[in-house]
């Protein structure tokens, strides 16, 4: 089903651009495997994220995800778990599991929707098995502001800290230093419904040299040149063209995300006295404007008037991943009580790069 108004409607380069781009790709015959697109785009997104990063690219977030806790941990089994929120997106759990560990759920804080230190410390005390590593979700791309404490648990554990911020390319933290600056990595997206969109794609950020050789190495078959493979890979590479897609797509991403920011503002602004919107959104590059409504009925509610407006809206993180049937024996720290009351709860509105303004009031008057 289209909506007028859809979900997501993500700001591409112009195509002739990009045409232009591919007739490079095809005369210097070279498609993939650390291209010159690649290798500038690398760079260039350091420099976005500011000194003193290393950033690897990969093919999605996904495997980016799978590829961190491999070059920490190595290959694990389902007796040693990996703390992670349920209330995210499933492909974190995923990664836990096809990595080889067990995934253990922890809640979220109601406020802010990011995952409970608390919960986490008491997940910590009361361990039968051994945690092997922390992965946080910086959840909708907003950055935790709780993220020095968080750094000092996985410090005082003796614990990696590998963070997910899929959706926060282009947030900042509360004290303003850039998302991808914290933990041993930050792990990016860059698929079509994330705010910095090349198609398929994705990243991660480290302050750790020794850590982005392995990744670049994981993602290239567990390769080192003229030895073959020296530890388990698989194929994660960025290819030319998406490369080349994300050029472009840095060059107007300031001005995107100023207008994202913009129109969640208006949002905040109209629908304060409605719903509780997370806190620190305004600091991110806001993929989309998650609220909390005082009951399900009342979400319910909303939903059924934004379609019949015509508007796509949706429910993230709805169902949660503890309830999904892959996940459902996966231990939990805690009944989990707020994430399944936030998830019942949940409303999430369009955000588009420089949305109409008819669309921004559409979208308000219809949740109104
Ligand atoms: C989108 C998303 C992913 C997956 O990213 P892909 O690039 O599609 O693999 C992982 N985690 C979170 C929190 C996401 O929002």
């Amino acid at each position: 089903m289209s909506f007028e108004i859809p979900f997501i409607r993500p700001a591409f380069p112009d195509p002739a651009l990009i045409g232009n781009d591919f007739a490079e790709i095809v005369a210097s015959n070279w498609y993939t495997n650390f291209g010159p697109r690649e290798r500038e785009f690398a760079t260039a997104l350091g420099d976005h994220l500011g000194h003193g990063l290393t950033v690897v690219t990969f093919s999605s977030a996904t495997t980016a995800l799978v590829g961190a806790l491999q070059a920490i941990l190595g290959l694990g089994d389902r007796s040693r778990q990996v703390l992670v929120p349920s209330f995210t997106f499933a492909a974190g759990p995923a990664a836990i599991e096809w990595s080889g560990f067990c995934p253990l759920f922890v809640d979220i804080d109601e406020n802010s929707l990011q995952p409970s230190i608390l919960d986490a410390r008491v997940a910590f005390d009361n361990a039968e098995n051994d945690i092997a590593a922390i992965l946080l979700c910086n959840t909708f791309g907003i950055g935790n502001a709780a993220i020095t404490e968080w750094e000092q648990l996985a410090a005082e554990r003796g614990v990696p800290l590998v963070i997910d911020s899929a959706a926060g390319f282009g947030s900042q933290y509360a004290d303003g230093s850039p998302v991808g600056r914290a933990g041993d990595c930050e792990v990016f997206s860059f698929h079509a419904t994330k705010p910095f969109a090349i198609g398929e794609g994705g990243a991660i950020a480290t302050r750790r040299p020794d850590l982005a050789e392995k990744l670049t190495a994981f993602q290239n078959f567990g390769f080192k040149a003229n030895v073959g493979a020296v530890m388990l890979g698989l194929n994660g590479k960025l290819q030319e063209i998406n490369a080349a897609i994300g050029l472009r797509q840095l060059e107007g991403f300031r001005e995107a995300v100023a207008s994202r920011r913009a129109t969640l503002l208006q949002y905040r602004e109209a629908l304060d006295e409605v719903a509780r919107f997370p806190d620190g959104i305004e600091k991110s590059s806001v993929c989309f404007a998650s609220i909390v409504l005082p009951s399900q009925t009342e979400r319910d509610a909303r939903l059924q008037s934004l379609a019949d407006a015509d508007v796509e809206a949706r429910a993230y993180y709805a169902p949660p991943v503890h309830v999904q049937p892959q996940f459902a024996n996966a231990p939990r720290s805690s009944s989990l009580t707020v994430t399944e009351s936030v998830s019942n709860r949940i409303l999430s509105l369009p955000v588009h790069p420089h949305m109409a303004a008819d669309d921004v009031a559409r979208v308000i008057s219809s949740v109104r």
